[in-house]
Formats: C-alpha cells, structure tokens, sequence
C-alpha cells in the first residue's frame, strides 16, 4: 500500500513540475513515506529526519515533508522534536499534497495536516513504475483490530473502492500494456460488504480477470478467517489468477491467536491449507509469523514450528514481536527474555529455510513462464513464477524485461531459482 501511496505521490509532484532527483543531498523537495508497522520503520525516520537537518541547515530552501503511517500516528512528536520539517500529512490526505507544498512556498510556515476522514483514492492519479505491472488498491483501511497491530490506527476504518472503478481502470492500465495487475488491501477477503450494492472479494477478482489482455493476476493480503470455499473456486478455475496466496498463520497457538485476536484456530487453518492445495493445482502458499508475542511460552512456539512442519510453507517472513504504543498488545505482560526470543526465531528460520530450500528443489528439470520484472542484485534478470517464486536468469538482454518467457530452472536456493531461458 505504501509503495502504492509513493507512486500517488511521485505523479503529484510530476504535474507540478518536480523531477526525481537519486542524490538526496542535491534535491529540494525530500518526502518521507513512513511505514509504522515495526518499531525499526520509526527508528529509521528519525535517522533520515537526523541527517535531512544538516542538509536543510546547508540550503534554507529545501523542504522537507513527512508523510504515511508514522507522520499519522506520531505527528505531535515530529513537529515538537523536528520543527524542521516543513509538511506533516497523514494517510489520507495525499491529493492535498500539491497545495500543501504551494501553501509552504507562499506562507513560509510549517503544516500539519492529517485528516481523520476523508477518501481521496483517485487510481488514474499514480505514477507508473513498471510499464508491464502495477498495484491497484481495492481497499483502504482495516476494520480487524489484531491485539498487536497498528495498521487499523493509522490507515483507519475500511473502505472498499467501488468495482466499477477497479475495473475501469485495470482495463486503462492494460490497455497501456500492463501484464500483471496485483490487487492490494490489508484484507482482501473483506473486500465489499461495505458498499452500497455488497459484493464479495471472489466475484470482483472473478470480473478482474475476465479482462481480456490481463495475463497475471495476484492479491494481497488474505486474512485467514475470510477467505472463502468460493475464492478457492474462482483461483482454481481462472488461468490468469496465479496460484499464490499469503495467508498469515502469525501463530501456531490457539492461545496466542486468541491474544492476538485472529478470530481462527490452528485447526481451522491447516483445513483451508489442505482446502488449497487440493483444489488450486501447484498453489504455493507463504505466510508470516511473529515470535515472542507476549504471553507465549516455550510450548506455543513448539506449536507454531509444528505448523511450519505440518503445511510447508514455501516461504515465511518471520519477526521478532515488536510492540506498537496504542495497540492493546502493548499492555500485554511479556514474560520471554529477548535472548530467548532471538534463539526460537533462528530454530524457526532454520526449519523455513530447509523446507523452502526443498520445494525449490524440487522445481529443478521443470519448464515455467516467467514474467522478466528487471535487473537482480547479481546484474542477472530477475522475475517471478506463476507461484511467485523469485527466478534469476544469467541472461543479459534487457529487451526481455517486462516479457513473459518460458524458463527452465537448473538450480536452487532457499530464498530464489536459477534458470535459463528455454
Ligand atoms: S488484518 Fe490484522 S494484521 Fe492485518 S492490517 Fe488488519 S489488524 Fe493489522
């Protein structure tokens, strides 16, 4: 979403005649799109905000803006410890962005501007990355309160943007040239029931991918508890629904769960897993996981590993508990020594790492189409599987970036495939 966001951003600043500028200490607009998810995310603006004073202190008139969730939740603090800064804005209030920087060069005082409410979602208005892939957002906001998470504080209640909309604007986005369109939304399955005339995220995903020219569709993120027998259906029938789908386990634990208001059991998660596999063929499923919430013991991160063992998961993003002030796990006692959190964290991504290493194995001799994303960090092109399995390619023609090619994969890693072009 937030990558979304800086597109929306990057195409605002473009209509008004600003250009990217890679070396930071030469520009003079700097915007800071804040993530609040992890603690690290804060830590991380205050270093950039640390090192962006010296640069204003250099050129007066270089303007400095704080935006996304951090700036939403913690915009007292930013002005007060970095009066600096010039603009404060929220997540909700991205189109005022343009004036908000008109309004600084004429008045010469700082703004806060956060709005509470307010829908400014225009899906025309976003500066296109890729020419052959794009996110397009179908809601905005989470209505789910997990115990631990801050997302629902700083984005705000859930709105789903109408499907004619979403729609209208993939056919505009394909019609350009894009091949792969990823669906976003904290929880896509609750797409809908907002709307005047409800609609169900399976029926909107099933209208996306009657777009004639639309090659590859994928979505996230899936929350456990609604995805339903009829999604299952819809992915196992369309053949530009790529069979990939997170779905966050976060704990093995029915007790942890409960703390952390999940609203499903470890039973009923393996059954929608095993759900998965049988009726989507080749479906790779990826999860995350936190260890070390609080109130876990020993015994509930044994669970969780059992899980692990249990689906195989072909990847798993897995962090240490990180409390987030305001949400209702941070009142939560927490009983389990760091060191003691940093050691099960490595047992658990160990136990991933052999199980991804494996599956990726056993790709080895097979042929697969590949959508070229662009250049990895070995100079080799990098792209995606249908099961979104990241493949490197020793092949040098940049032509290819942005094609669907046929694949063979001679090796594997843990975290990615080799393969030659076939
Ligand atoms: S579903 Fe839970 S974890 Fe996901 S954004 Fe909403 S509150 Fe956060």
């Amino acid at each position: 979403m937030n990558e979304f966001d800086s597109e929306r951003i990057e195409f605002l600043l473009e209509e008004m005649d600003y250009r990217k500028e890679d070396d930071v200490s030469k520009a003079d607009l700097i915007i800071i799109n804040t993530c609040a998810v992890r603690e690290k995310a804060k830590n991380k603006l205050y270093g950039h905000l640390g090192r962006y004073k010296g640069y204003k202190e250099k050129n007066p008139d270089l303007l400095i803006c704080v935006g996304g969730c951090t700036a939403q939740n913690l915009k007292e603090k930013i002005i007060k410890d970095f009066p600096f800064v010039d603009i404060v804005f929220g997540t909700h209030n991205i189109s005022s962005i343009p004036s908000m920087i008109q309004k600084r060069l004429n008045d010469n005082k700082s703004i806060c501007s956060i709005l509470d409410e307010g829908f400014d979602y225009d899906l025309k208005k976003f500066k296109k990355n890729y020419s052959f892939k794009s996110y397009i957002p179908i809601s905005i906001g989470c209505n789910n309160f997990c115990s631990y998470c801050i997302v629902p504080f700083v984005r705000g209640k859930e709105i789903s943007i109408r499907p004619e909309v979403i729609l209208e604007n993939i056919e505009r986005l394909v019609e350009t040239g894009i091949l792969e369109i990823t669906l976003v939304g904290q929880n896509v399955n609750s797409y809908g029931k907002d709307l005047d005339k409800p609609i169900t995220f399976s029926e909107i995903l099933e209208r996306v991918s009657e777009i004639s020219g639309l090659k590859r569709i994928r979505f996230m993120t899936s929350h456990p508890k609604d995805l339903s027998k009829e999604l299952i259906n819809v992915i196992s029938q369309k053949e530009n629904i790529m069979p990939h789908i997170h779905l966050p386990l976060q704990s093995g634990s029915n007790k942890i769960l409960k703390l952390m208001n999940r609203h499903y059991t470890r039973e009923a998660f393996l059954l929608l897993t095993e759900e998965i596999r049988k009726k989507i063929k080749k479906c790779s499923i990826t999860t995350d996981i936190i260890v070390g919430f609080p109130g876990e013991e020993e015994k509930d991160f044994y669970d969780t590993l059992d899980m692990i063992e249990k689906i195989r998961f072909d990847r798993a993003f897995t962090f240490i508990y990180s409390k987030r002030e305001g949400t209702k796990s941070a009142d939560f006692k927490d009983n389990m020594p760091l060191s003691v959190k940093k050691a099960l964290f490595t047992e658990l991504v160990n136990v991933q790492n052999k199980i991804s290493m494996e599956k990726n194995q056993s790709k080895i001799g097979c042929k697969y189409k590949v959508l070229l994303e662009g250049n990895g960090p070995r100079c080799e092109l990098e792209g995606r599987l249908e099961d979104n399995t990241l493949v490197n390619l020793k092949y040098d023609d940049d032509e290819l970036i942005g094609k669907l090619i046929d694949v063979e994969i001679t090796e594997a890693k843990s975290f990615y495939l080799i393969g030659k072009k076939v």
